[in-house]
């Protein structure tokens, strides 16, 4: 993985910078950041419009920037654009479509100040999610340009009688729209983007509509290192241009990271058109539970517990909801948990020491609040931390709820449930854990070998960490993505993830 400022990574993507040289080049660089305008960007050129202002969460004062937003007209001459760029593109060597993505990996490294700097301004990150993010976005461009000089660069010789060649080969599928989430405004729009790139196609892209400024910055970044205009636009604006893309005839793939209830009706609206069958690669939430045993070692515990479940303010797909932990030691370790996330320094998160930084908007707040109201009427409150009451934060709480079955969908913020189990009732839990259908990330803390074959086992769940925290999968170390209600695969970061954005053709040659 790139490193920024030869800062150490622990194995949750977590940063520590090495040196003080390191942190005085660091606060340097994010003096360089400062207001971004964006636009939308078609055939590579800034349309212009009426602005809106983009206001931070770390005070709800600050203005980050502003964005002029697209209209369906917009969105209709992208898609005209992108289709027209498509086919050559597709043509275009594999080594130089990878090179492009290369040169915006450097381009963002060398211009990571600005780039950190909103990332904590635009979506509240803390200096270590900002610089853990960044990283992820250098990542995955590196990690698809090789894995597509690596499978799409040659064909592949399938074996066949005498006199005849086989060869398969992967080419772009057309127009790829890609929507993405605000909590990785840069990485997941930037990891769909040049997934879909790298793979030939032309590309639309939708951020989210809280975090348009720094997915500006990123295709403005694409365009620079060597992406022609008409194959990359940048569309920002609400659900009605997403559904606008999604509806116009011309599009051939659609990436989509967000929740579950849009992927729903991303699936419905491409499956009511009669006409090509576009695949979707979506990836959405989970109800994540880590699974604790009495064998487990309490302080490791409580140290994944409080990273998983409140590091970004609990505001990532991977993050722990639901903890699972046996009756033996549950006053135990719930306490510990208790004791280490009242530790935790919250507030504007461009003091480089604040951990926890707010949640997105004045919508997410209220939603979370309204959620820790009516939990607190049935569940026993085991903390409630207050937060600062400018911007829009929500301190960490722990609930702790009779069974599993009582948190019935996911809360997307530092909000812990904990529900008890007694030995010999692990397969009940599982059961129970399973039956939500979702299945994104699962905790295990446990000595006993068994267990951790039982649980990988029979979970259904696409990334499962054992005797770990549970988030900050690793770029082409643990890929990433869940199954069932959690999304559709392949992971995002792994060997698979660029073949799903290909079509597939084998020519067949009498010789
Ligand atoms: N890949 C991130 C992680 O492992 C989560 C991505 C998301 O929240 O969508 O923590």
């Amino acid at each position: 993985p790139s490193q920024l400022y030869g800062e150490e990574r622990d194995n949750s993507d977590g940063v520590e910078l090495g040196s003080r040289e390191d942190l005085a080049r660091l606060q340097a660089d994010l003096a360089k950041g400062g207001k971004v305008d964006a636009t939308p960007l078609i055939n590579g050129k800034p349309v212009s419009g009426k602005a809106r202002p983009v206001i931070s969460p770390v005070d709800g004062k600050t203005v980050a920037g502003s964005v002029v937003e697209a209209g369906e007209d917009q969105a209709r001459e992208a898609m005209k654009i992108a289709a027209a760029g498509f086919r050559a593109w597709d043509r275009t060597d594999v080594a130089r479509r990878a090179a492009a993505l290369d040169n915006a990996a450097n381009l963002m490294e060398a211009r990571r100040g600005p780039l950190l700097s909103l990332l904590q301004v635009e979506a509240g990150k803390t200096i270590d999610d900002a610089i853990a993010e960044l990283r992820e976005a250098v990542d995955f461009c590196r990690y698809y340009a090789a894995q597509a000089r690596k499978l799409f660069a040659e064909g592949e010789a399938m074996p066949g009688p005498t006199g005849e060649e086989n060869r398969l080969v992967h080419r772009g599928r057309g127009v790829f729209v890609c929507i993405s989430p605000w909590n990785f405004p840069l990485a997941i729009f930037l990891g769909q983007v040049a997934a879909a790139l790298a793979a030939g196609n032309a590309v639309v892209a939708k951020p989210a509509e809280q975090t348009p400024l720094i997915a500006h910055e990123a295709v403005k970044i694409l365009l620079e290192a060597g992406v022609p205009g008409s194959v990359i636009q940048f569309v920002p604006g609400d659900g009605r241009i997403g559904a606008a893309l999604i509806n116009n005839a011309a599009v051939a793939g659609v990436a989509f990271t967000g929740s579950t209830e849009t992927a729903w009706a991303i699936n419905r609206a491409l499956a009511a058109k009669n006409a090509a069958i576009v695949p979707l690669i979506a990836e959405t939430g989970g109800i994540n539970a880590m699974i604790v045993d009495a064998t487990a070692l309490p302080e490791q515990v409580a140290d994944d517990v409080v990273l998983s479940a409140f590091r970004s303010a609990g505001q990532r797909c991977s993050a722990l909801r639901l903890l699972c932990v046996q009756d033996d030691v549950a006053d135990k370790i719930v306490t510990m948990i208790k004791g280490a996330a009242e530790e935790l320094k919250l507030g504007d998160p461009r003091d480089l020491s604040v951990q926890i930084g707010p949640v997105i908007d004045a919508e997410a707040k209220t939603g979370l609040e309204a959620h820790i109201a009516e939990i607190s009427k049935t569940a026993k409150t085991r903390l409630a931390t207050k937060a600062p009451a400018e911007g829009t934060f929500v301190g960490p709480h722990i609930f702790e709820i009779g069974k599993v079955e009582d948190l019935k969908r996911e809360v997307f913020g530092p909000v812990l449930h904990v529900v008890r189990w007694k030995a010999g009732k692990l397969d009940a839990l599982l059961d129970a854990i399973a039956a939500s259908g979702y299945g994104l990330t699962l905790g295990v803390h446990t000595r006993i070998d068994s267990t951790i074959e039982a649980v990988t086992e029979r979970m259904p769940a696409g990334n499962i960490y054992v005797n770990r925290n549970m988030i900050g999968a690793v770029v082409g170390t643990q890929p990433f993505g869940g199954v069932g209600l959690s999304g559709t695969g392949p992971k995002a970061g792994g060997p698979n993830y660029l073949k799903r954005f290909a079509s597939e053709q084998v020519v067949a040659v009498n010789t």
